[in-house]
Order: structure tokens, then sequence, then C-alpha cells
């Protein structure tokens, strides 16, 4: 189905104008048309592997200069994808790198699929499917607790891994196999029982990870919500100060509430102020009836719920307590560097209130604590971060687990073997869809047309 024969050409640099853009080609003719296009200071017969070439890119006809430029050179099997790779160092603006893709174009490469570049890595083996995935982490990382997880992911930690428990797997399934055709003197008997049981405990302590692992990747939403002026806003901008992400904002967001990535010790967290429909009307609750309202706290994956610690409650807020109770939410006592008045005892049972003053930032601190111990619901991540932190891997661990686990059974009810290497077989299979040894076009197409072009 995918075609590796060919050469293929994209701009690897995002569009808009910058100090640089890249434009990169990969495969068999590589060289042949960077070297059309190429008009060296000084001429070299022969271009040497990763060496970088300073010149003109000249369009071959007119002999007009289009750029001048760096090209780098890696011949295979040492390059991203095993193949030649070249990557021609233009200036960043749009015009230049179109025009200089245009003419490798012309000259016989192909344009890149959305992720081609690592497809290609992929099928000539220098990474395995969860490394090719890892590369999509590393570009969309939020917060280096995210970045570290990828580059483990890249690095093979998953992978290894997994191949261990593979392994341990195909060992189980080839000696139920081979009990099959030969008798008992040509195969010592073995209790494999044991040995299922501890696959079934890794993938446990793997799946483990999954839940936070993906928490790093994907990150959460907080919803800041709340009486009018009891502090929702300072209490978002304190936050934020505290914490402002690498990356802001994320794109798709909408706009009616207002809303901020901040990284919450390496979780990315998206914060929601309820501004947006602050002031409609005074009933908190009639408002949470809004729909919009309702679906910003419905999205939310924890709520901050802010009273202004100085007042007494309100009816509104007596009412609340009893919409929000179930949910994971935190009470924020505000203002406490007032004259304090509330009576939280009746709030308490819906969540755990935290004294804070979005004023002094007394308290944020204990806040920071308590949402992430709500989040990772109080597990600690390793300094290299979760093993586990994409869907598609959980699921697959998943899905390895419940063949193992019917294994596990069949085989210690003493069932008929061929029930036992059934579900071992299909096990062996969804642990493979994780490092890509057993993979289907559909999936890796899914996969790989979440990329950028030019990667
Ligand atoms: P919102 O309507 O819930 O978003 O509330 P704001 O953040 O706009 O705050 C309302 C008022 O309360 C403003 O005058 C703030 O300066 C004040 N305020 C917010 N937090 C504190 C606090 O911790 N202590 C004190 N003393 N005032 C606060």
């Amino acid at each position: 189905m995918y075609d590796t024969q060919d050469t293929i050409a994209a701009i690897a640099t995002p569009i808009g104008e910058g100090g640089v853009g890249l434009i990169r080609l990969s495969g068999p003719q590589a060289i042949d048309i960077a070297r059309v296009l190429f008009a060296g200071v000084r001429s070299e017969p022969n271009w040497a592997s990763h060496r970088l070439y300073y010149g003109h890119i000249v369009e071959p006809d007119t002999r007009a200069v289009v750029d001048e430029v760096m090209v780098s050179v890696m011949k295979a099997p040492r390059s991203y994808t095993r193949e030649d790779v070249i990557e021609i160092g233009c200036h960043g603006g749009p015009v230049p790198l179109q025009t200089v893709l245009g003419l490798c174009l012309r000259h016989g490469a192909r344009l890149a699929e959305p992720g081609e570049f690592t497809l290609r890595a992929f099928l000539n083996g220098r990474l395995d499917l969860s490394q090719a995935e890892a590369v999509l982490d590393i570009i969309h990382a939020r917060t280096e607790a995210g970045l570290r997880a990828a580059v483990g992911q890249l690095e093979g930690r998953l992978s290894s891994r997994v191949r261990a428990i593979r392994q341990e797997l195909m060992g189980a399934l080839a000696y139920l196999t081979a009990t099959i055709d030969f008798t008992e003197q040509e195969i010592p008997p073995q209790d494999i029982g044991p040995g299922l049981v501890s696959l079934r405990d890794s993938l446990l302590d793997l799946l483990g990870e999954a839940e936070n692992g993906i928490i790093f990747r994907q990150g959460v939403r907080v919803a800041i919500i709340g009486r009018p002026n009891v502090g929702k806003s300072s209490l978002f901008n304190a936050l934020l100060r505290a914490n402002r992400a690498i990356v802001t904002p994320i794109p798709g967001t909408t706009r009616d509430t207002v809303e901020e990535i901040l990284n919450l010790r390496g979780v990315p967290v998206v914060l929601v102020d309820t501004a947006g429909f602050n002031d409609q009307t005074e009933d908190l609750v009639e408002r949470l009836g809004v729909e919009r309202s309702r679906a910003a706290l419905n999205q939310a994956d924890l709520i901050l719920w802010v009273i202004d610690g100085s007042q007494s409650l309100s009816d509104t807020e007596r009412a609340l307590a009893g919409l929000l109770n179930g949910r994971p939410a935190v009470i924020v006592v505000n203002k406490v560097d007032l004259p304090g008045r509330a009576d939280l005892g009746e709030l308490s049972a819906a969540a755990p209130p935290v004294p804070l003053s979005a004023l002094t930032g007394a308290g944020l601190a204990d806040l920071e604590e308590a949402m992430l111990r709500l989040i990772l619901g109080g597990k600690v991540i390793s300094a290299d971060g979760p093993l586990v932190s994409n869907p598609r891997h959980e699921q697959a661990l998943q899905r390895a687990l419940d063949h193992v686990q019917a294994a596990l059974c069949a085989y210690q009810q003493g069932w008929p073997t061929d029930a036992v290497t059934i579900d071992l077989t299909l096990g062996g299979e969804a642990l493979g869809e994780i490092t890509g040894e057993t993979v289907s076009d559909d999936l890796l197409q899914t996969i790989f047309s979440q990329y950028c072009i030019g990667k």
C-alpha cells in the first residue's frame, strides 16, 4: 500500500515568516534533485554524508538565483528515514520556500503526505510505532513533564517493556502449541500458570501508569465557578502568574469563557474562568441551568468553586453544594485576609475547603496541592515521566490484559489447550500493535494522518 520507492519533499518548518525555513527531501533521488538545483560556491564532484554545503538554489532553465541556502546531506542508512535525506535551509519566507519546493517537485519529487517522513522511518525499521508516535507527542508537548514522557517513549522505554512482556507471552504460547503436536516424552511438561500470572501483573502495572500518563499528555480542564465578586478572576490570574505554561493558547477552543493553559507541576491544565456568564443574573444556580454554563461545568474534569470567606453563605451557594455533589471539586474559601464570616460546616461534605487569598497569594500552594491530589488520584509519577501516555497504547494494553486473563482462567480450569492458545495469540497481537509488529494499514493511516506535512 505504501510506496517508498519514490522521493518525497515538503516544507518542514511552519508556514509564515521566520529566520530560516527548511525543505526536506527523502528517497533515492533526493541527492540528484538537490544537485540539479544547487550551485555551490565551491564545486564538489560528490557530496559526502553528514556535511553542510553552502551555495544557491538556481532555477535550472533560466539560471535565475532563487535563494541563498545551506544544504545538509544525510546518506542512507544514517538518516531520519534511513533513506537519502537532503535538507535545504532557505530564508524563512513563504515565497522562497514554496519556490524551492516547487522546483523539487518539478524535478522528480512528490509532495509528502502528512507524517510520511516518520512513516518511512517506521517502515524502514528505524523507529517502531510507539517511537514514531512519540515524535508527534514531542512536537505537541505542553509541559516539560509531558516532554520527558514523550522523549522516554522515543528512546524506547515503553517499547522495550512491551517487547519483554510480549516475548514472555510468546514463550508460553510456543510451549502450548508444541504440546499439541508432540508427546509428553518429547516436550517435558511445564506449569505455565505462574508465568501467566506474572504476565497479567506486568500488564496491570503498565495500565496503572496509563491513567496519569494520559493526563500528562492531554491535560485536564479545570473550571472556576462561583457567585460574582467572590474573586474568580483574581484566582484565575493568581494561578496563571505562578504557573504559566510554555505553550498558549490551544487551537479550536471556544472563547465564550476565558481560557489559559497553565503548567501545574508538569500537568497541562486548561484553566477556564466562567467570567463570560458572570453577571447575567445574580442567581448562580439559575445560571448553571443555562446550557452554555452547564456545558462549561460538565466539560470540566475538576471544578474550583470559589466562595467569599468574608461573607456569610447565600442560599444560592447552599443549592450549588448539592449540584456539585459527587463531582471532583475543591471549595476555595477566598479573601481569608479579611475577617471571616462564612460557616463552612454545611459545605465541607461537597468538597475539601481550601482557605486562600487571591490578593496576597496565601494558600495558593495548598490549592495546587489539593488540585494535584484530585487530578492524579494521589499517585506519584516517576521523575522520568510516565511510561504509558497514549490512549491508543492504553487500549491495546487493556485488550492484551483481557486476553491474558481469559487464557489464565481457561488454563486454571483445565480447558482444552486451544482455548488458551487463542487468547494468548490475540493478546500477543494486541501488544504487537503498540510497537507496530502487528499492525494494519488502516491503523497506520489513522496514526500518521495526525502529523503535519514535513514531519
Ligand atoms: P469575580 O467577579 O468572582 O471574578 O471576582 P474578582 O476577581 O473580579 O474580584 C472581586 C473583588 O474582590 C475585586 O475587588 C478583588 O480585588 C477582590 N478580591 C479578590 N480576591 C480577594 C482576596 O483574596 N482578598 C481581598 N481582600 N479581596 C479580593
